[in-house]
């Protein structure tokens, strides 16, 4: 039964009906939401793949919503993004994660230092306040730039110009690391990588969803082998996400990455969740 009308081919389609709307009141419940503190964060575990150290966590928002419950970043990230929103909600992640990586530091001073890493959307790259913003909480807070990494998408930085890249080029002088997150799943290419100001390159999933099975598939072996030379070759560092099983962290232990994330060591959860793992590393 499709119309001429476009609205009421939609109306024709109730699930897509319910997902427009959906769509529509989570957009427009956004800002109230930032507002009355429904935004929080969960923090999983970077761990060094040497010697299964806590180095730090990312953090993770998540919206509980009155009437849905929680939310993942999946459901509202990309509505912030097209409302503008993600500026004040991304400033706001910042605060909080830099103010929670405060906390540990100064709990687990024996731990080593902990590192924060944040993710930054495309919208807050070209947002002109990020230097300052960014300079401001670290020293509100007290933390080290260096204890801070922003991870950028691979999507975000193909193709960016200078004035994109000067930003992050800036923090990076500041001591701030920058991750190119999701790493593999774009249009990548060398002398791509040269050009960014990054440090870390983070290894989308995909990666190491290819090693669940062990032995690994020869040829992923080969292509994560490959990315690892490639890497250390031009002073980055390798991260892994997705890490599900022992043996997959083995396999990538092996290949010569540098830290990995993933359910086998711990799903996101509350910050203090990592004061546990942290003060367990420290005892033995
Ligand atoms: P991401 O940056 O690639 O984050 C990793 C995602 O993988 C997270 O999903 C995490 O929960 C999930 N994950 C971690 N370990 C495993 C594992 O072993 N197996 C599997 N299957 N999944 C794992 P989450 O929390 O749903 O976040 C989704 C995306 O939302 C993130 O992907 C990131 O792009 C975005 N995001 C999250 N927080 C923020 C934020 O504060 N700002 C912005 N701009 N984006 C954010
Ligand atoms: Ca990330
Ligand atoms: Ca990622
Ligand atoms: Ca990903």
């Amino acid at each position: 039964a499709k119309s001429a009308g476009g609205n009421r081919y939609e109306l024709a389609d109730p699930e897509a009906d319910a997902r427009a709307i959906t769509r529509h009141g989570l957009t427009t419940a956004l800002p109230a939401a930032l507002d009355r503190g429904e935004f929080f964060i969960e923090y999983q575990p970077l761990v060094r793949l040497g010697d299964g150290s806590v180095r730090g966590a990312e953090a993770l928002v998540r919206w509980l919503h009155p009437q849905h419950g929680v939310l993942g970043p999946d459901r509202f990230i990309p509505l912030a993004e097209h409302t503008g929103l993600i500026v004040p909600l991304g400033r706001w992640v910042l605060e909080e994660s830099v103010r929670q990586a405060r906390v540990w530091q100064e709990r687990h001073a024996d731990a080593g230092p902990m590192r924060i890493n944040v993710n930054l959307s495309p919208m807050q790259l070209a947002h002109p306040g990020l230097v300052a913003d960014t300079v401001e909480i670290l020293e509100r807070c007290g933390l080290s730039p260096s204890a801070l990494c922003l991870e950028v998408t691979e999507s975000a930085l193909i193709g960016a110009d200078d004035d994109l890249l000067k930003p992050l080029r800036r923090l990076s002088e500041m001591g701030v690391d920058i991750a190119l997150d999701d790493f593999g799943t774009g249009y990548s290419n060398l002398a791509n990588l040269r050009r960014l100001p990054v440090n870390v390159l983070k290894l989308d999933r995909s990666f190491t969803q290819g090693m669940q099975q062990f032995p690994a598939d020869p040829v992923d072996l080969k292509i994560v082998e490959g990315i690892v030379s490639l890497a250390h070759g031009l002073d980055l560092s390798v991260t892994v996400e997705g890490v599900e099983t022992g043996a997959q962290a083995e396999q990538l232990r092996v290949l010569g990455c540098d830290t990995a994330q993933g359910w086998y060591y711990a799903r996101p959860g509350p910050p203090d969740r990592l004061h546990e793992l942290a003060l367990a590393d420290a005892t033995g």
